[in-house]
């Protein structure tokens, strides 16, 4: 074996425990596939790729379809396999040796995780025990650290939180380097970071198809942001990254957003129910606008609780072990039949304790 880099030695990756269950509600994915016609479509047109060349490298059909639906300029998407290769592609661009990264936890590891691999360093903000951000800890952290990333999630992962504008418009107003607002869930929420995007603001919103889309076996992913960030973006990525039948996934794709929305409505709609039927339990449930809901047992049982539930045939996150989210769990919104089987194992477990390396629940 030949060492690591040094900074890279204490890294741990990024895990989420897989168990061979019926019902699996722990990766934030949409229960629903894409349509069926949606799938003949690309079906179609994959039949005539021409395999032998490079895809298109600006992936230009894609960034105008992604355009038109956010009413911009082509210019200003940059896409990438996935939100994550869209944040590794910003953290490589514009944070590295020497520079700051900013985050205010806990929320989505991945933003520390690539700031670190990058070599940057990381600084770390608090939220408030009910995970909301105070301004007075936004401003602690810009005027300490004057970072040349923050990273703000709404709605936010694993909490469920929406930053409200106001959090969002301080930032922005104080900020000395990008913001960069994630929102990967930001369809199942009420409002988006989308139209304060402007060519002379450094902001960029990053979106996913993998979750509102149903395309998180694509791994597709962009953001809208000013002109020249984006120019810079498209030298930092490798050539031809985007292949040829995820550009037209992506764009047929949009072509069904009616189909979309109506997923979102039932997710939502999900969503209330499994808050409302958590309401009856001996629980803290954290408010959600992401297709997720992160909730605390007892003190001491998540991991107890979270391995009932697998006995139960039902995986959700097991978020009990992650620093500041003690005793917290996370469930994705599932089908219908889904989240009722969760509900009904869930409310079994917490009557009847059973015991678990030790730990009772
Ligand atoms: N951002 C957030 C907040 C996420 O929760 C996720 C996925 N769990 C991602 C980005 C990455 O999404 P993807 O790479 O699938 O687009």
């Amino acid at each position: 074996m030949i060492p690591v880099r040094d900074d890279l030695r204490a890294l741990d990756g990024y895990h989420s425990a897989q168990v061979d269950v019926r019902v699996r509600l722990n990766t934030n994915e949409s229960p629903e596939p894409p349509p069926a016609a949606f799938r003949d479509a690309v079906a179609a047109e994959v039949s005539r790729v021409e395999w032998h060349r490079y895809p298109d490298r600006a992936a230009t059909e894609l960034r105008a379809a992604i355009a038109e639906l956010h009413g911009v300029d082509p210019d200003q998407i940059f896409v990438a396999n996935g939100s994550n290769e869209v944040l590794q592609t910003v953290l490589l661009a514009y944070a590295g040796p020497g520079r700051t990264v900013a985050t205010f936890e806990p929320t989505y590891q991945m933003h520390a995780q690539i700031a670190r691999v990058t070599g940057a360093t990381v600084v770390e903000g608090e939220r408030a025990p009910d995970f909301t951000l105070d301004p007075a800890e936004v401003e602690r952290v810009v005027s300490e650290y004057r970072p040349h990333v923050v990273f703000l999630t709404s709605p936010n992962n694993p909490t469920g939180l929406v930053e409200p504008v106001e959090r969002v418009m301080q930032l922005l107003s104080i900020a000395p380097g990008l913001v960069v607002v994630d929102e990967a869930y930001a369809q199942f929420a009420e409002w988006s970071a989308l139209d304060l995007v402007a060519e002379d603001r450094p902001l960029v919103v990053t979106r996913t198809f993998s979750k509102t889309w149903s395309m998180a076996g694509a791994r597709l992913g962009y953001l809208v942001g000013p002109t020249w960030l984006v120019a810079e973006l498209d030298k930092v990525v490798l050539p031809y990254h985007l292949d040829a039948v995820k550009q037209i996934a992506g764009r047929l794709a949009l072509r069904y957003s009616d189909d979309m929305n109506d997923r979102v409505e039932h997710i939502v709609a999900e969503r209330e129910r499994i808050v409302a039927s958590m309401s009856d339990l001996d629980l803290e449930v954290f408010p959600s606008g992401a297709n997720f809901v992160l909730f605390r047992v007892g003190p001491g049982q998540g991991l107890a609780v979270w391995q009932g539930l697998v006995d139960h045939s039902v995986l959700i996150r097991d978020c009990s072990g992650w620093p500041r989210l003690t005793d917290c769990l996370r469930v994705t919104v599932g089908t219908p039949e889904e989240n009722t089987a969760f509900l009904t194992a869930l409310a079994d477990v917490l009557t009847h304790p059973s015991s678990t390396d030790g730990v009772t629940v």
